[in-house]
């Protein structure tokens, strides 16, 4: 058996909107990699990037911890992290460390699990960042394509995308406080009207509509969230001005990515992605503030012979 596996996991995008903590969807946009080496005692981290590196508090960390506890593993395991998933800004970075830590960990000790242990080794990573279990982006980082989480117990349904499903993501430069996602959390309302509920859920449903019947016009028209995204947009300088314009140059739906600050544009391969991408650049320059945006297609997970 090697001694050393890497693997490297994709970026994700949450909720899509009305599928708030349910939906999630790799994107091929940015990618971490982990290298994870036998050793003779010990948990450690290495890392040139400014993510935590004692074990408990970083994703790879505990996804190792739990995984080498449930196996009974006594082998130390040093986790060598190469960050390209910004942290904090709704890529599910730290979920893209623990999918690509829980696929690399099952190929170094020849566990063989199937996809939906690999994602629930993954999520529970997901709490040194988070500070709950949750399995939205992971599932999607590890799988692939776009996936549905039910929960309670964990059961991930993964669909293959449209083969010509693009999405353009503008990721704002901006100072993201350390606990963004409990503080964008904190805004959600407790309650919703049930009419609010019946949008959300005609759309949630659409979308799920859309990726089995690989319609991306109706994925893009059905990205319309009534709930959370008017509780969160305020937290995002531009949010309005972005999203109007992105529809305008020719976006079929536009939302926030996870919990921000990004903002995710869906469109098909035929559009003017370029446009788009600018046009949301200049919505967040009319809130004076600079982003980087990037052009990409649904990415094919970590975890890609498991499929
Ligand atoms: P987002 O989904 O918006 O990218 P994250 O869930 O990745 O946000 O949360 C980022 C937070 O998680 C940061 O505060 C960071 O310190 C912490 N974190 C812990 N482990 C990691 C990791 N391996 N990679 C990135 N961030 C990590």
């Amino acid at each position: 058996m090697a001694s050393k596996v890497t693997v490297k996991a994709p970026s994700s995008t949450a909720n899509l909107g009305p599928g708030f903590d349910v939906f999630g969807l790799a994107v091929d946009a940015f990618y971490d990699e982990v290298t994870l080496t036998k050793t003779k005692s010990r948990i450690t981290i290495v890392t040139d990037d400014n993510i935590p590196t004692k074990p408990d508090n970083n994703t790879a960390g505990l996804v190792v911890k739990n995984m080498k506890k449930k196996f009974k593993i006594k082998s130390g395991v040093e986790i060598k992290i190469k960050k390209g998933v910004p942290a904090g800004f709704g890529m599910g970075s730290s979920a893209a460390s623990a999918a690509a830590t829980a696929v690399a960990f099952d190929k170094l000790f020849g566990l063989k699990l199937d996809g939906n242990s690999l994602v629930e080794f993954a999520g529970s990573g997901e709490k040194a960042s988070a500070g709950s279990v949750h399995y939205d982006n992971v599932a999607a980082s590890v799988l692939g394509g776009f996936v549905i989480v039910k929960t309670n117990p964990l059961q991930v349904t993964r669909v293959d995308p449209p083969t010509n499903l693009r999405m353009c993501v503008a990721v704002p430069k901006l100072e993201v406080p350390k606990k963004k996602t409990k503080v964008s959390r904190g805004v959600i309302p407790k309650k919703v009207k049930l009419t609010d509920s019946i949008l959300n859920l005609s759309n949630a449903s659409a979308i799920v509509a859309g990726f089995m019947k690989k319609d991306p016009e109706l994925i893009g028209n059905s990205i319309k969230d009534v709930i959370v995204e008017p509780a969160r947009k305020h937290m995002i300088p531009g949010f309005d001005k972005v999203k109007e314009n992105a529809l305008k140059a020719g976006a079929l739906g536009v939302t926030i990515s996870g919990a921000g600050p990004s903002v995710i544009a869906f469109s098909k391969s035929s559009a003017d992605l370029k446009k788009i991408s600018s046009a949301m650049s200049r919505g967040f320059a009319s809130a004076k503030t600079e982003c980087q945006t990037v052009i990409c297609k649904p990415s094919k997970g970590a975890a890609d012979k498991r499929r």
